[in-house]
């Protein structure tokens, strides 16, 4: 028997999945809503006064008879499944008709009252780098004190890294994933690249892969200290090393491949090099591109096929355009601008040529160590000229893209229940009460992850 529960007396639902009668353009928005879900997944949206009247046969309901995305769901073995576009999706290959079930899978299992306020789906961050020893408190005061920013402090997170116990690393990293759900992020991608050699970042993307299966292989992070000394081997060496040994050890706990392309890290040809070599293994590819100025991180990326490319501070008229004419995503992270005094991105720019945007946290101990997508999405907001409803879509539906997934980021029939409770009437509460810990309950699969019961 399918386990059934019914969400209700939503003030404000935000689905994702624009359709006719409902409002906020992308956003999907339904009001008085309700939302079955079955097993986890979305079953069915609508009015809650439907649902007053009795969950009628009639409803336009769609069910899974399977789990989705279990096994292998790295994106070179992905099926060829369609683009997540809203609007006129056909149901999940695996859905069955209302009228298959028999009469009682309808009854809930459980109600969850609202209580008139709002609701949207679980925030995606695409991007983030939680598994490390230390952090660099001191550093950030210096530079608040008006140091500038200077990417030499990952060596002292790399030292703290390396000497930390798997048990220490495991430790925080529980301690990251609370803090995430309960700022009402239901999905997260996590980075290694503060170990730097063949066993330590084989250990990271381990760990990172007991937590979550969004695991990226960021050996080409920067080149190690003991590869930078003026007798080392120098960069290309570890290069050598990144595309060899440490791919070998890391690809299997890993999902995605990722260099940091920028003047300090890699140029564009050894990251072309890291990128090719981690996609012939059988990764996803993603960027770090056009964080400190001007480079070829953005049309790497496009020219790669890359799901996203994350920073996008400095871009070209022709990375814009390139950007708005792929299946890319430009992933702006506002912690890192906000938390180093550096210029923001322009979204405006890139939503207004037409290209897909997503914001995440990029949590880590030296530019931006914030988890929190509502903090994130209140400063694209105030500073970077995104509306509100903008904002709350590239940090849910946005960040799905960026990872390429198809069940997650909006809430439709057949996507994974994946629920945040505001306090709050609205989405705009987000931003328009920046600090205010608006997330109520979160739940992922129907399940309760954080928040009062
Ligand atoms: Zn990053």
């Amino acid at each position: 028997m399918p386990r059934t529960i019914l969400f209700t007396n939503i003030g404000e639902l935000t689905t994702n999945d624009p359709a006719p009668g409902r409002e906020g353009g992308p956003l999907g928005i339904v009001r008085d809503a309700a939302l079955l879900a079955v097993d986890g997944r979305v079953a069915w949206v609508g009015p809650a006064a439907a649902v007053a009247a009795g969950l009628p046969t009639a409803l336009p309901i769609a069910l899974p008879t399977a789990t989705p995305a279990g096994g292998d769901s790295r994106p070179g073995r992905a099926r060829g499944a369609a683009e997540a576009s809203g609007g006129d999706d056909p149901l999940p290959p695996d859905a069955l008709p209302l009228d298959a079930l028999e009469p009682d899978a309808l009854k809930p299992d459980e109600v969850v009252d609202l209580g008139g306020r709002a609701v949207i789906p679980g925030f995606v961050d695409s991007h983030s780098h939680l598994v490390f020893g230390g952090d660099r408190a001191e550093e950030f005061a210096a530079r608040m004190a008006g140091r500038p920013y200077e990417a030499g402090g990952i060596r002292s997170t790399v030292q703290a890294t390396r000497t930390a116990s798997d048990e220490e690393l495991r430790a925080r990293l529980a301690a990251f994933v609370d803090e995430l759900h309960r700022q009402g992020t239901t999905t997260f991608e996590i980075k290694s690249g503060y170990g730097l050699s063949v066993e330590a970042e084989e250990r990271l993307v381990r760990l990172a892969r007991e937590v979550t299966e969004e695991v990226t292989y960021l050996g080409a992070h920067v080149v190690p200290f003991e590869y930078r000394e003026p007798d080392g081997p120098g960069a290309d060496a570890y290069v050598e090393l990144v595309t060899g040994e440490m791919l070998a050890a890391c690809a299997p706990h890993a999902k995605w491949v990722d260099a940091f392309c920028e003047r300090g890290a890699f140029t564009a040809e050894q990251s072309r090099r890291v990128l090719e070599a981690g996609r012939a293994a059988g990764l996803g590819v993603r960027v770090h591109g056009n964080q400190l100025g001007p480079g070829e991180g953005v049309r790497l990326a496009v020219e790669l096929g890359a799901a996203s490319v994350d920073h996008c501070t400095y871009l070209s008229e022709a990375d814009v355009a390139a950007l708005a004419a792929s299946d890319t995503v430009a992933t702006l992270l506002p912690g890192v601008e906000f938390s180093t005094r550096q210029p923001y991105p322009d979204a405006r720019r890139l939503l207004d040529a037409g290209a897909t945007v997503a914001i995440a946290s990029d949590c880590n101990p030296g530019s931006s160590f914030t988890s929190s997508m509502p903090f994130c999405i209140a400063v694209a907001v105030r500073d970077m000229r995104m509306t509100p409803a903008e904002a709350v879509w590239a940090a849910t539906a946005g960040g799905a893209r960026a990872l390429r997934r198809e069940d997650v980021g909006a809430l439709r029939p057949g996507l994974s229940a994946d629920l945040v409770e505001l306090d709050a009437p609205s989405h705009v509460h987000l931003a328009y009460r920046p600090g205010v810990p608006l997330v109520r309950r979160v739940f992922r699969a129907g399940a309760p992850l954080a928040g009062a019961a």
